[in-house]
């Protein structure tokens, strides 16, 4: 089987299970514990917190360790319910993850206003730079990639723009960790990150707050992580999730990731070519290295692609989210213009690190087969 969903989660790396299992058979102990087991636990927090601190380019106390970015983006949208005025509006994007669109709703109802989305699937920077200029909202949230497109949006530009009308900036970057260059993260005012997206164990993130701000507490009971979050910190999973991090940045900091984009690319082209009617979502677009979401060519539905790529070899995503069952229309590609029964033929190829040439070309001739196979059927 060859899989192409390392945007929903990927295979945990080797370094991952290592670290991990250094650290929970070594250094086990509980880092607040005042005995020696806790003081080296504790040094393995610090040293994680310094790492990724380097990497995002800010200071290691601005990160709270969390269980995900679920939990991290939560945190955001509830902090900022605590603290803006009552009648204090806060703008998000349209194409935020779930975890983000959900809870804004949750804490600001009727006080979120939604960026909206060109039909290239980017922020449309046009509404942001009137709408700043006429009002000031309590946050401005844009993920720094999408997850289903993955089109890489203009985090640094509206960085700039929240910095000059001094609006904090959120930006979930989950998808973009470890996969491009952390660098510069740090300074948007609050980044999101999680371990499970570039090999790294599920269940581990973090938040990377506003410098010398505090962050209201989601989880009560304890004075862990600075009073930022309560609950005993899990050292190994932290452990190996900076581990794998540090293998990323070094292969990014190689540029390898270059070489993978021309594997997609090359995929794309003669993608484009064997199945007339096909289009590839973004396709102009600075997008993720990993991403292909492609709209099959008419008739077709996405969830036949799936299983019949499955049942040929290769995992594959229809890209939004899936978490019942039972699937929703793509809020992404609606946001985007295309029509509900367009965002029926999407399908999401998502590669990793360790995906070769040779997977996309074999991916290739499997999406040809399975072409073949529904036209014959029709
Ligand atoms: N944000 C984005 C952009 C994602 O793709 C995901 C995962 O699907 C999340 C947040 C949630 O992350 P986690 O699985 O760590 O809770």
């Amino acid at each position: 089987m060859i899989y192409f969903d390392y945007n929903a989660t990927a295979p945990v790396m080797r370094e991952a299970r290592e670290a991990w299992l250094h650290v929970t058979e070594k250094l086990g102990g509980n880092p607040s514990s005042m005995h020696q087991f806790g003081t080296r636990a504790a040094i393995v927090l610090a040293d994680a917190r310094e790492k990724l601190a380097a990497y995002l380019g800010c200071n290691p106390n601005d990160i709270v360790w969390t269980s995900g970015a679920t939990e991290a983006n939560n945190m955001v949208m509830h902090h900022f319910s605590k603290k803006l005025a009552p009648t204090q509006k806060v703008f998000v994007s349209a194409i935020e993850h779930p975890c983000v669109d959900d809870s804004s709703k949750y804490y600001f109802g009727k006080r979120v206003k939604t960026i909206p989305i060109t039909r290239d699937g980017v922020i449309d920077m046009e509404w942001l730079t009137a709408e700043l200029a006429e009002e000031r909202p309590g946050l401005v949230a844009v993920m720094a990639a999408n997850n289903e497109t993955g089109i890489i949006q203009p985090w640094q530009e509206i960085l700039a723009m929240c910095q000059a009308y001094e609006v904090p900036f959120f930006t979930d970057a989950v998808q973009f960790i470890g996969k491009l260059p952390c660098k510069g993260l740090g300074d948007c005012d609050y980044v999101t990150g999680a371990a499970h997206k570039f090999g790294g164990p599920r269940g581990v993130g973090f938040l990377k707050i506003k410098p010398r701000s505090q962050i209201t507490p989601l989880l009560l009971g304890g004075k862990q992580e600075g009073g930022r979050r309560a609950g005993t910190e899990n050292t190994a999973i932290i452990a190996a999730m900076m581990a794998v991090l540090d293998v990323r940045e070094k292969q990014i900091s190689q540029s390898q990731h270059l070489l993978r984009k021309v594997w997609r690319d090359n995929f794309e082209a003669q993608f484009l070519r064997a199945l007339p009617g096909a289009t590839v979502i973004g396709h102009n677009q600075p997008r993720l290295w990993n991403t292909v979401s492609v709209l099959m060519p008419e008739g077709d539905r996405k969830s036949q692609w799936v299983i019949r790529l499955d049942k040929a070899g290769f995992a594959v995503s229809t890209g939004s989210a899936c978490t019942t069952g039972k699937e929703e229309p793509s809020h992404v590609l609606s946001a985007m213009g295309y029509k509900s029964a367009q965002a029926q033929r999407a399908v999401r190829f998502s590669a990793g690190w360790e995906t070769t040439e040779a997977d996309w070309d074999a991916l290739l001739k499997a999406v040809v087969n399975v072409h073949g196979e529904m036209q014959h059927k029709a």
